[in-house]
């Protein structure tokens, strides 16, 4: 056994020690969880302002002791900006700076921890900006149970499927740098199998897999459950799942009603993010849980007022309760979410969101090839010293934008995005990069339309919108 394996192996057994606690939170009520909170908070702003100098200058003449969710809101937000512009300052173990961590990740294939204790992720959504966030060892054991402990709680609780391991699907990312990647080696165990299908595959190869795979849980990005759900209605996908979990984009009320009709199951909306991991997790009522003790969800509008339950926020601030090596302590995310004014009929205390419908990624189609935005991104979210990008539908290929921050090896990026494209299927792929100092936002100076796909531009010049267009 290797060294790594033998580590990664204690950090599961710590998560499954925290797991019961974490799993009976669930059932917590609601001034228990708000009690939590408020200790919790208190616990991070102290170590903040102890062991983070940015902190530390920013929190300057906060009463920790008298600190709870009300004067909270009196505390400055933080950006994605703020945290890679201050990220040596900002960690609270003074080894683990910016260069550190990015010399890290170029090596993490090959399966190790930052400074033995470390796991460290890169932001793999839809945001402007490359982010960098590390976990500490329980906070990575938290974060994993954070996302799956419905499912635990779940599989221990059912004869059959505790007898024997559960079978998972991930139609995702395909690198380790990305959460649910990184989440899914570290945390393997022989109760789960995990296979990965990367949704840079070709169609058919994710429905041969998933084909002889039979996962009990099938896990997709929403736009790859749209195209799995059309395989399934078609009879070329023969599966099963128990349960069906979308992932990282925009559930749309079509795709939900899709996949639901082709597998007959609920299905569930995870919002996972980078910043505090399961944001908000489905119940076995597919109701979509915040998870209200291991971080605070400001909704807030675009000035940073709180919204109302009931009211689309047009950003969020979160608070990550767990994890003191990266204090994020108002957090700024720019996901529309709509907490629900009423109860979920499975009980639980925790509130529950609508389905996140802004910010949707494009499907890029080419002929009988369809592209999903991730084969771009893959590739981008690799290169450290692009800081944002926009990426142009070609009719053989795609256009790129880059605003670098540093050097990046186009050259190099050229070849990983062509070789990326073939990969789908896409005969001689042109790609072209340009790099630029300010990226086109049509739509405001805050949103960036990342992936345009060429059916996106027919339509906004005639003004048809179709739905094969968006999805
Ligand atoms: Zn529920």
């Amino acid at each position: 056994m290797s060294d790594y394996e033998r580590q990664r192996k204690r950090h599961l057994a710590r998560a499954l020690t925290l797991a019961p606690d974490l799993i009976e939170r669930l059932e917590w009520s609601a001034d228990q969880l708000a009690v939590h909170r408020v200790q919790r908070l208190r616990e991070l702003v102290g170590y903040a302002i102890g062991g983070s100098p940015w902190h530390r200058e920013r929190l300057a003449g906060v009463d920790v002791a008298r600190l709870d969710e009300a004067t909270l809101r009196a505390l400055p937000p933080m950006t994605k900006t703020d945290l890679m512009a201050h990220f040596d300052k900002i960690v609270t173990d003074g080894r683990v700076t910016l260069d550190r961590v990015n010399a890290h990740l170029e090596t993490v294939s090959t399966g190790s921890y930052l400074l033995d204790q470390y796991t460290a992720i890169t932001s793999g959504g839809s945001s402007e900006q490359r982010g960098v966030f590390v976990y500490d060892w329980d906070g990575w054991a938290t974060f994993w149970v954070g996302l799956f402990r419905y499912l635990l709680r779940a599989k221990w609780a059912d004869p059959e499927l505790a007898s024997r391991p559960m079978v998972w699907g991930w139609v995702m990312a395909a690198h380790f740098t990305h959460a649910t990647a990184a989440l899914s080696r570290t945390f393997a165990s022989s109760d789960s199998i995990n296979l990965r299908f990367p949704v840079t595959l070709p169609t058919e190869r994710i429905v041969a897999g998933l084909n002889e795979a039979q996962p009990d849980i099938l896990v997709g990005y929403a736009s790859a459950l749209y195209v799995l759900s059309a395989e399934a209605e078609a009879g070329r996908l023969r599966i099963a799942p128990r349960k069906v979990l979308s992932s990282a984009e925009p559930l749309l009320p079509e795709t939900r009603a899709a996949a639901e009709r082709a597998w007959n199951v609920g299905v569930g909306n995870v919002w996972g993010t980078s910043e505090v991991g399961g944001t908000a997790i489905p119940c076995d009522h597919s109701g979509s849980h915040l998870g209200a003790d291991l971080m605070i969800v400001e909704p807030v509008d675009e000035h940073g007022h709180p919204v109302a339950p009931g009211e689309p926020s047009a950003k969020v601030y979160l608070t990550n309760l767990y994890n003191h090596t990266m204090p994020l302590i108002r957090y700024e995310i720019t996901d529309e979410i709509t907490v629900l004014p009423q109860h979920c009929p499975c009980g639980s205390a925790m509130p529950c969101i609508g389905d996140i419908q802004g910010r949707l990624d494009d499907v890029f189609e080419y002929a009988d090839r369809r592209v999903h935005p991730h084969v771009f991104r893959s590739a981008l979210s690799q290169h450290a010293g692009i800081v944002e990008y926009q990426v142009h539908q070609t009719p053989h290929g795609a256009h790129i934008a880059i605003r670098p921050h540093g050097r990046v090896d186009l050259d190099q990026l050229r070849r990983e995005l062509a070789e990326a494209l073939h990969a789908t299927g896409l005969e001689s792929p042109n790609i072209t990069l340009e790099t630029v100092e300010r990226l086109k936002r049509d739509d405001g100076p805050a949103k960036l339309k990342r992936f345009v796909p060429l059916a996106n531009e027919d339509s906004q010049r005639t003004g048809r919108h179709t739905l094969a267009a968006t999805i």
